[in-house]
C-alpha cells in the first residue's frame, strides 16, 4: 500500500471519468469530543466544490451522520449525499431526501438506559440508526459493548446490528449500509458513468470497499490501513490538502 504523506504526489486519476465519494469524520474533518463540535477548515467547503464542478457534479458525501446535519456543517455546500449509515439517501444536491423507516421508541428507551450507566457517555437518536458516544469517558467504551452484547439476541432478533467504531457505538438495521448506499448513488447519473473514487478510515467504510470492486472503484483508506484500500494517507489534513492540490488542475 502507497502511503501519501504532506507534499507527497498524490494518486492521480482523470477527474473526467472518476466520482469523488468522501467520508466525513475522520476521513476529511479531524474528530473532535463530539460530533457537533468538529470544524470545517477554511478552504475545505472551496475545494469540493470545485471537484464538484471538474467532475460535473459527481462528488458526494458518504457518512454515518444525516443529510442534514451534513447540509448544515457543509453550508452554502449541498452534495449528493449517503446519510446516517445508508438510512438516508439523497440523489442530488437540490434533491429530496429518501429515508428508511424509523427505529422503534422502546429501543430508544432502552438504549438510553445503556448510555446511563457511565457519566460522560452521550446517546444520539439519529432516528434510523441510535449511537452511544464515549469519546469523553474512554474507559466507558467496554462496559457499554460488554452491555449491549448482552442484548444481541434481541437486536439480532429484530434485525439490528452493533457497529464499533472510533468512540462510538452505533445500533442500526443490518439491511442498510453505507455499502448498499453506495451502489444505490451508484445507479444513478452523474455516478453510474464514472469510476468511484471513495475515502473513508472507519470500520463502517469497509462495506464501501467491499463494493468497490463491481464499479471498478478505488478504494483510499485514511489514519490506518483497511482492507481493499489501494493507498494510505496518515490523517485527515492530509487528504484536504490532497482535494486542494486536485481542485487546481
Ligand atoms: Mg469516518
Amino acid at each position: 500500500m502507497v502511503t501519501v504523506e504532506s507534499g507527497d504526489i498524490a494518486p492521480e486519476f482523470d477527474l473526467r471519468r472518476s466520482s469523488l465519494l468522501l467520508d466525513i469524520d475522520g476521513t476529511i474533518l479531524d474528530i473532535a469530543p463530539t460530533p457537533e463540535s468538529v470544524r470545517v477548515p477554511p478552504g475545505l467547503i472551496d475545494s469540493i466544490r470545485a471537484l464538484g464542478a471538474l467532475t460535473q457534479g459527481a462528488v458526494a458525501f458518504v457518512s454515518g451522520r444525516r443529510i442534514a446535519a451534513i447540509d448544515k456543517l457543509f453550508a452554502p455546500l449541498k452534495l449528493p449525499a449517503v446519510g446516517c449509515h445508508g438510512a438516508e439517501f439523497r440523489a442530488r444536491a437540490d434533491g429530496e431526501i429518501d429515508e428508511a423507516a424509523s427505529l422503534p421508541d422502546t429501543l430508544k428507551r432502552h438504549l438510553e438506559e445503556v448510555a446511563g450507566i457511565a457519566p460522560g457517555l452521550r446517546f444520539e437518536d439519529k432516528q434510523h440508526t441510535f449511537a452511544i458516544h464515549f469519546r469523553a469517558a474512554p474507559d466507558a467504551g467496554p462496559a457499554v459493548l460488554r452491555a449491549l452484547m448482552e442484548q444481541r439476541p434481541v437486536l439480532a432478533a429484530a434485525g439490528l446490528q452493533i457497529l464499533s467504531g472510533k468512540a462510538v457505538i452505533e445500533i442500526k438495521p443490518r439491511w442498510f449500509n453505507k455499502g448498499t448506499g453506495v451502489s444505490r448513488l451508484m445507479r444513478q447519473a452523474p455516478f453510474s458513468k464514472r469510476i468511484p473514487v471513495f475515502l473513508g478510515d472507519d470500520t463502517t467504510d469497509e462495506d464501501v470497499f467491499r463494493v468497490l470492486p463491481e464499479y471498478d472503484g478505488i478504494g483510499y483508506a485514511v489514519g490506518r490501513e483497511m482492507e481493499g484500500a489501494a493507498c494510505l494517507f496518515p490523517s485527515p489534513r492530509d487528504v484536504r490538502e490532497w482535494l486542494a492540490r486536485l481542485s487546481r488542475p
